[in-house]
């Protein structure tokens, strides 16, 4: 590779939208055989909004959203912050919450008012011993919305949810019809709950999902491509992704996610835009058509 047409691709880069860390990056996306998305932040704007609250068994809606917020209040997920910001709309004064935990990919457990409250999807109601069984047929229509339901328990008995709903960002269905219309194979992995997923995927066309993984799962999956000999190209926003970033041929970050995603990545997308991974595709290219 010669430094001249590396720095040309680079600085091209750069108006294209994409910050590159190095040639090789460039390289490798250019032979990718297989791009993994992830869904919160990545195919979607990352920036959720409340649209639902229900609670079980006389738990008033205001309960769920006041014990839900306080909770949150300790949490820098995306998904506290639309929480927080509904609570505050409905002008729901909160109380502290103590010994708070964050469980990565699954919820927020601590305690508020002496009462022990966990806030989070499916598998954090099983490690505490409870299922979403009384409330799984309302949470699986907004599933099917697209929408990602966060279960609430206090002292060890669900007491409702909350839903919110983060809407796909405007530069994904062009991005990820032309990269697959160009042979990319693309996989959606979410964190988040399978009904949802396929919304999501559904609405973009995505055949290929894998959801509920841990980010350990996410760069699991990397790696089983790569042993089967692809090429491997992961594009994700969250901490969550950041095993995946570094496990495959090349990480791509959006430049509107966490550091350590973008500290992970050989691409960044600056403000997120996907249409910069059309442009990242033509520029490697390009970029080795002058190296050959
Ligand atoms: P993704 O891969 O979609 O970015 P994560 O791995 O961060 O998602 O989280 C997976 C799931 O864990 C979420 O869909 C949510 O149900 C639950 N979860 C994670 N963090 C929180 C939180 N702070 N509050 C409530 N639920 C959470
Ligand atoms: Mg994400």
């Amino acid at each position: 590779a010669t430094p001249m047409s590396i720095m040309v691709a680079t600085g091209r880069g750069a108006q294209a939208g994409v910050l590159v860390r190095n040639a090789e990056a460039l390289e490798r996306f250019a032979s990718a055989d297989v791009l993994i998305v992830d869904k919160t932040g990545t195919l979607t704007e990352g920036r959720p909004a409340l649209t639902d609250v229900a609670g079980l068994d006389g738990v008033t809606e205001e309960e769920v959203l006041r014990l839900a917020a306080a909770l949150e209040r300790g949490s820098e997920h995306p998904l506290a912050e639309a929480i927080l910001s509904g609570a505050k709309a409905r002008d729901i004064a909160l109380p502290e919450a103590t010994g708070f935990e964050a469980v990565t990919g699954r919820g927020v457990r601590g305690t508020v008012e002496g009462r022990a409250v966990a806030l989070g999807n499916a598998a954090l109601l099983a490690d505490i011993g409870l299922s979403e069984d009384a409330l799984s047929a309302r949470a699986e229509s907004l599933r099917d919305a697209g929408r990602t339901v966060m279960f609430l328990a206090v002292d060890g008995r669900l007491a409702g949810f909350v839903a919110v709903a983060d809407p796909i960002r405007e530069s994904a269905p062009e991005a990820l019809e032309t990269l697959h219309a160009h042979g990319l194979r693309v996989v959606m992995a979410t964190g988040d709950n399978a009904r949802t997923a396929a919304a999501v995927a559904g609405k973009l066309g995505l055949e290929e999902v894998h959801a509920g993984m841990s980010p350990q799962d996410k760069a699991d999956l990397v790696a089983r491509l790569r042993g089967e000999g692809l090429s491997v190209a992961m594009a994700g926003d969250g901490v969550n992704d950041a095993p995946a970033l570094a496990a495959a041929d090349v990480g791509i970050a959006m430049g509107t996610g966490a550091d350590v995603a973008v500290q992970s990545a050989g691409l960044t997308l600056l403000k997120g835009d996907l249409r910069g991974l059309l442009r990242a595709r033509r520029l490697a290219e390009a970029t080795i058509a002058n190296i050959r």
